[in-house]
C-alpha cells in the first residue's frame, strides 16, 4: 500500500508573517485529513517559524532546495546539515531549479546523493518542457532524468524517495495534463525505468505524485488513477481552501 502525499510547494511566496498567517489556516483542515502524508515546502526563512507552528500536527515540513554539500564556502547556499534539524522532505531538481538556475541531472544526482546520506526524504521532479513534449521527446528525456538523476544511488527502501512526474508545460500554467496522460507517464515510463535500476518492489513501492496546474476542482482525476500516488502543488498550495481541498480529495 502506497500512502498518498500531498505536498505544497511555496516558490518564493510568503514573508515569515504571510508564512504564520497561511500556516493557521490550514493547520485545522489538514490535521483532520486522516490517510494522506501532508507536506508543506515554504521558503527557507519561513522554515524555523512553521516548523515551530506544526509542532504537534500531523504536518510535515520540507525545503524546496539544497546544496549537496554540508558544509563549506558556498554563500548563498543551505546545506542539508542545516535542513536536517528542521525537516523531513527536500524538493530536488524543480523544473524552476533547472530552467533559471542551471541545474542538471548531474548536480540533482549530487543533491540527491547528499539528501539520503543525511536522513532527508527527496521529492525528485521530472518532466519534459512543451518543446520536448511535441516533438515526442517526453521518454526520452524522463528516462535521462531518471538515469542520470539516480546514478550510482543504491536504493532498495521505497519509502526513501519520492518521485513527482511534473510535466514543465503543466506547471504555473492552469493547462494541467490529464489524469489518464499522467498515469500513462508513471506506468510505462517512470515505474519500467525505477524497475530496471532498483527492482520490482521499489518500482511497485515507491510514490509518484503528479505536479502541474492542480487544483481542487480536478484533484480527483489524477487521485483517482492507479498508478498516481498523489501530488505536489504549487500556486494552489498558497490557498489554504484549495491545497485543504486538494488533500481533501486525495484521501477520498
Ligand atoms: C510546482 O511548483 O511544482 C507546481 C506544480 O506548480 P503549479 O501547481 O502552480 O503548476
Amino acid at each position: 500500500m502506497r500512502v498518498p502525499i500531498v505536498a505544497g510547494n511555496w516558490k518564493m511566496y510568503k514573508t515569515v508573517a504571510e508564512a504564520r498567517h497561511l500556516v493557521s489556516e490550514l493547520v485545522p483542515g489538514l490535521q483532520a485529513i486522516a490517510g494522506v502524508e501532508k507536506v508543506i515546502c515554504p521558503p527557507f526563512t519561513d522554515l524555523l517559524a512553521v516548523r515551530a507552528l506544526l509542532e504537534g500536527t500531523n504536518i510535515q515540513l520540507g525545503a524546496q532546495n539544497m546544496h549537496w554539500e554540508p558544509s563549506g564556502a558556498y554563500t548563498g547556499e543551505i546545506s542539508p546539515l542545516m535542513l536536517a534539524e528542521l525537516v523531513r522532505y527536500v524538493i530536488i531538481g524543480h523544473s524552476e531549479r533547472r530552467t533559471y538556475f542551471g541545474e542538471t541531472d548531474q548536480t540533482v544526482n549530487r543533491k540527491l546523493q547528499s539528501a539520503l546520506l543525511h536522513g532527508l526524504l527527496p521529492i525528485l521532479c521530472v518532466g519534459e518542457t512543451l518543446e520536448e513534449n511535441e516533438s515526442n521527446r517526453t521518454r526520452e528525456v524522463i528516462e535521462r532524468q531518471l538515469r542520470d538523476g539516480l546514478a550510482r544511488l543504491d536504493l532498495n527502501d521505497p519509502t526513501t524517495l519520492v518521485i513527482a512526474y511534473e510535466p514543465v508545460w503543466a506547471i504555473g500554467t492552469g493547462r494541467a495534463a490529464t489524469g489518464e496522460l499522467a498515469n500513462s507517464v508513471v506506468a510505462d515510463i517512470i515505474r519500467p525505468v525505477l524497475e530496471e535500476l532498483f527492482g520490482a518492489p521499489f518500482a511497485q513501492g515507491v510514490r509518484v505524485l503528479y505536479g502541474g496546474s492542480v487544483k481542487a476542482s480536478i484533484a480527483a482525476e489524477f487521485f483517482s488513477q492507479p498508478e498516481i500516488d498523489g501530488a505536489l502543488v504549487g500556486g494552489a498550495s498558497l490557498k489554504a481552501e484549495e491545497f485543504i481541498g486538494i488533500t481533501q480529495a486525495a484521501a477520498a
